[in-house]
């Protein structure tokens, strides 16, 4: 497989080559380190690509785990995506190669790990570090639905944070690339229903919901609608029983922006650009985009 060839300064892919060549990996041009983690399907090691010296994460999957829970279609989706998106706020995927036993990802290397273990250890992040994280997802949400791709599953566990404290959206495997609204404007507009005209917009609307919902959590600690059985959780979100505890305490101006992304109908909740002039936002997002402990 080619690896991308287009990149930006700060996440460079290892070893990348001049915009015309396309590299083949293989487990040859690594040296593998320490595990990183566990996940469903395999196991992440850091690894350092031999010719550039560039630490990486490679995520190892075994084919027969992907073939057994029929998620090969999902995660060569998530290749597809993923691979595609250059933004500092997302995690780079620089490329993946296989053998017969295993499919190997690639993967930019984030050095403080996954936002969730350190959301435990604080219980709850200040509203500095809360606006800061929520900006930039914000950020990169507005870049993803540009290119028309909406992630439909963030989270903490799908947070992880980069050696400058920078927060990176990985784990695009529940995430769709809407239709190409580009062909549809070069002639067959004509013949789409209205509900396919207006879906762009429309299903990207459900990643401001799960902003609003990681923002409140970021503060308080727990999600929103967090109940002790499912059918009680989907009962709050479907009446939007949204209630801010009395501690810890928190600005109104942080209830005020949650309370407008957690609206039940979608057309009616924040648009990311609003979200990123909000004055909580603005009083308290560290401009440089990255939260320092
Ligand atoms: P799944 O994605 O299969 O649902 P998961 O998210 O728990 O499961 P993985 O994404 O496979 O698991 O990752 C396992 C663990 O490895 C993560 O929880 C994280 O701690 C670590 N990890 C994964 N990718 C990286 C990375 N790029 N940089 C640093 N650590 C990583
Ligand atoms: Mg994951």
């Amino acid at each position: 497989m080619g690896i991308a060839t287009e990149s930006q300064q700060e996440n460079k892919a290892p070893s990348e080559s001049t915009a015309a060549e396309k590299k083949r990996w293989s487990l040859n041009d690594f040296d593998i380190g320490k595990p990183l983690g566990r996940g469903k399907f395999g196991h992440v090691y850091v690894a350092r690509e031999k010719k550039s010296s560039q630490i990486v994460a490679l995520k190892v999957l075994f084919k027969e785990q992907l073939k057994q829970s029929q998620v090969e279609h999902q995660l060569r989706r998530e290749v597809e995506i993923q691979s595609h998106l250059r933004h500092p706020n997302i995690l780079r995927l620089y490329g993946y190669f296989y053998d017969q036993k295993r499919v190997y990802l690639i993967l930019e290397y984030a050095a403080k790990g996954e936002l969730y273990k350190q959301l435990q250890n604080c219980k709850y992040f200040s509203e500095r570090r809360a606006a800061t994280y929520v900006a930039s997802l914000a950020r990169a949400l507005i870049y993803c639905h540009g290119k028309h791709v909406i992630h439909r599953d963030i989270k903490p566990e799908n947070l992880l944070v980069g050696a400058q404290g920078e927060l990176k959206i990985a784990d695009f495997g529940w995430s769709v690339h809407t239709f190409n609204r580009r062909r549809t404007m070069c002639g067959t507009l004509d013949y789409l229903p209205p509900e396919m005209v207006e879906s762009v917009e429309h299903d990207a609307n459900v990643d401001i919901w799960s902003l609003g919902v990681l923002c409140y959590e970021f503060l308080y600690g727990v999600p929103p609608f967090e109940a002790k059985e499912h059918s009680d959780t989907y009962r709050r979100i479907i009446q939007v029983d949204l209630k801010f505890p009395p501690r810890p305490i928190t600005s109104s101006a942080a209830k005020d922006l949650i309370s407008r992304m957690l609206v039940k109908d979608s057309s009616q909740r924040l648009p990311l650009h609003k979200v990123l002039e909000h004055p909580w936002i603005i009083q308290n997002a560290d401009p440089s985009g990255v939260y320092k402990c």
